[in-house]
């Protein structure tokens, strides 16, 4: 069975994030996917709000979907949440029952190079690159950084790059949506409206806590 990992800030969660790991799911046959709000992203430099504002946010966003869930991983770890050592806990928890497939953004993959033991990263789990509007997908040469590109090669069949170990990165577009939590926070500063790029039920949440004003 294969699982389907998607890292965040969630700052809030919208359409973005579940449509994207609605496409996935799909397209990549995983069995479910898992949610993973960080508590402190190390990289994050605007404001995010408490982490279990955020976890609840999600929650609320994914409760009506039986292939999504939500892990509180990240939130009852100490200090800062770096990917690397989620994963680890994950292998741990499921590696015998479950190939874990982390998702992510063109945009935070095109940064990975400044994550914590990036290499060790791409040597224990396979990744999905998503793409995202703004982005270019550099897909046909190596889009790799220079640490770990040498370690990768194309299978055109398969449409995955794949290493000697057996891990692999596939490249996977999806419907192109121009939604991000920053654009929410920003409209919710400016009072205009979120309606349609959040599920109603979180964009209630963000009203009723005050959140992002
Ligand atoms: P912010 O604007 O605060 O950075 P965000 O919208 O990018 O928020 P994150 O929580 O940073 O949301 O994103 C979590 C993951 O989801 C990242 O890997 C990101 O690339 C991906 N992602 C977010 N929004 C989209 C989107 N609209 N399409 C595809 N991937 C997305
Ligand atoms: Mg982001």
């Amino acid at each position: 069975m294969r699982l389907g990992i998607l890292g965040g800030t969630f700052n809030p969660i919208h359409y973005g994030h579940l449509r994207a790991a609605e496409e996935i799911r799909e397209g990549l046959n995983l069995a479910k996917i898992i949610f993973i709000p960080s508590a402190y992203p190390p990289h994050k430099k605007e404001e995010v709000i408490n982490p279990l504002k955020r976890f609840s946010m999600v929650n609320l966003a994914i409760k009506e979907n039986p292939f999504f869930s939500v892990s509180d991983i990240e939130l009852v770890r100490e200090g800062k949440s770096y990917t690397i050592e989620t994963i680890k806990y994950l292998i741990r928890k499921y590696d015998k029952k479950m190939e874990i497939f982390f998702i992510l953004g063109i945009d935070a993959f095109l940064e990975i190079e400044a994550w914590k033991d990036y290499r060790t990263l791409f040597s224990i789990t396979n990744f999905i690159v998503i793409s995202r509007p703004g982005y270019e997908q550099r897909t046909m040469d190596n889009p790799f950084p220079p640490g770990v590109s040498h370690e990768f090669s194309y299978d055109p069949k398969k449409k995955r790059y794949f290493r000697k170990d057996g891990f692999d990165t596939y490249f996977q577009e999806i419907t192109l949506l121009d939604i991000s939590s920053r654009k929410i926070r920003r409209y919710v500063r400016e009072g205009k409206s979120i309606k349609y790029l959040l599920p109603e039920n979180v964009m209630e949440y963000i009203r009723t806590h005050k959140l992002y004003r």
